[in-house]
């Protein structure tokens, strides 16, 4: 059993604070959004951290998700439900990047192939905690197949809403983890209003992306996973694929909450928010300089993980990659495509289509000076792509006749 697991360690959450407001919150309580309809924000005592958790004890620790244990927000470990969350790898793309300064966090070798599995697995065990005992969501696929995974093991009922392009893999993959799965004839977004209108009328609790404040703390762990393993220097560059924006979001609290506890300078990556040109709404935002982001109208692409056309944390999104210099991109599907075939054919990583739209979006920063072939540049792959459609392959050989071996 996993060391980080088994010793109960003390935990450091002092309240929760609207993202908006600031208004202050209960922790120990189960909450959605704040009272101005925002995301909530976990806070710890970190100056109490920065006494107890000196930097070199993480780093003496096995090396997954649990070992930021104290920056986490589960009291009792005994609510942990672990499929064994590793630290994802950070694997260089030289042919395909053209630069041995980029490097792909491939979060695809999570449980579920997603790095859904952070934010669940925290969201799941801290329901577990507050005695949630039916859970509804809404999905692109792979936080559904993430939650339908952690709900069983947590002993919690799932109903997952899911668009009926959701790809068929997600769907049965959700089924079979025991999620009670629908495909609904509309976009995430609409699948939400559902899961809202049941969660109003008390039959469930609602599990949308920032409707509930601990996926957030999940999905910090990227940040602070990515520090560690630099040697506690953040790359130049960071491209996300972003949907939701939670692990943007994310990140962004973990780097402020180190910086806090004396693990690493003032110093930030340039946040880049990649979406897909035909769904893009912060992308718009950005370059129009507004703060919030009005619903993209008829999102589509290939990249289905961010086919996202109203993200609640908009601002929260927008603000970080405006503070950290960085930039919001759009990328079209060709580029999408070609950046995952290049990567699989020259590299050997095969990445899912949002992954690809980081390296298509690091492509254009590079076209556009905004980056250089020198900076260190990390490009977050969310999935694994073998999840995804691919294209057909596999000519046929009769073994009754002379294969012509010279034409393989
Ligand atoms: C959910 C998802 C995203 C978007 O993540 P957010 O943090 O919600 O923006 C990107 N890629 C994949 C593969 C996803 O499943």
């Amino acid at each position: 059993m996993n060391a980080n697991l088994t010793v109960d360690r003390p935990t450091f959450v002092t309240h929760l604070e609207c993202s908006l407001t600031g208004e202050r919150y209960e922790a120990d309580q189960l909450h959605n959004l704040s009272a101005a309809g925002k995301p909530l924000l976990v806070c710890y005592d970190l100056p109490s951290i920065r006494a107890f958790l000196p930097r070199a004890m993480v780093e003496a620790r096995a090396t997954d998700l649990w070992r930021w244990r104290e920056l986490l927000p589960v009291r009792r470990t005994e609510n942990i439900v672990s499929l064994g969350e590793i630290e994802t790898p950070l694997a260089p793309i030289p042919r395909s990047s053209g630069s041995p300064n980029v490097l792909v966090k491939d979060e695809g070798r999570l449980p579920t192939g997603s790095f859904k599995a952070r934010g669940l697995v925290m969201a799941v065990a801290m329901a577990k905690e507050l005695g949630v005992t039916r859970i509804a969501m809404p999905t692109n696929g792979n936080a559904g197949a993430a939650l339908a995974a952690y709900a069983s093991r947590a002993g919690i009922e799932a109903i997952i809403l899911c668009p009926d392009d959701t790809p068929e893999v997600n769907v049965r993959e959700i089924a079979l983890q025991g999620g009670r799965v629908y495909r609904v004839n509309g976009l995430i977004d609409e699948c939400g209003a559902i899961v809202a209108r049941g969660a109003a009328e008390g039959r469930w609790f609602d599990f949308s992306t920032l409707k509930e404040p601990y996926r957030i703390e999940g999905k910090k762990t990227m940040g602070l996973e990515l520090a560690a393993q630099s040697g506690w220097r953040l790359p130049k560059a960071i491209f996300y694929p972003t949907g939701g924006g939670t692990g943007l979001i994310g990140m962004w609290k973990a780097f402020d909450e180190m910086e806090q506890l004396g693990w690493i300078g003032y110093e930030r990556p340039k946040m880049f928010a990649v979406q897909a040109s035909g769904c893009a709404p912060i992308v718009r935002a950005f370059e129009a300089g507004m703060e919030h982001a009005e619903r993209w109208e008829d999102a589509h692409t290939v990249a289905a993980g961010i086919r996202v056309p109203k993200a609640i944390g908009d601002f929260l999104i927008l603000r970080a990659v405006r503070e950290s210099g960085g930039k919001a991109l759009a990328v079209g599907d060709p580029a999408i495509l070609q950046a995952v075939d290049d990567c699989a054919k020259k590299d050997g990583l095969l990445l899912c289509p949002e992954g690809g739209a980081t390296l298509a979006a690091y492509r254009q920063a590079l076209a556009e000076g905004l980056v250089n072939e020198e900076d260190d540049v990390v490009l977050f792959n969310c999935a694994t792509g073998l999840k995804y459609p691919m294209p057909r392959a596999g000519k046929k050989l009769d073994k009754n006749k002379r294969v012509a071996l010279d034409q393989l």
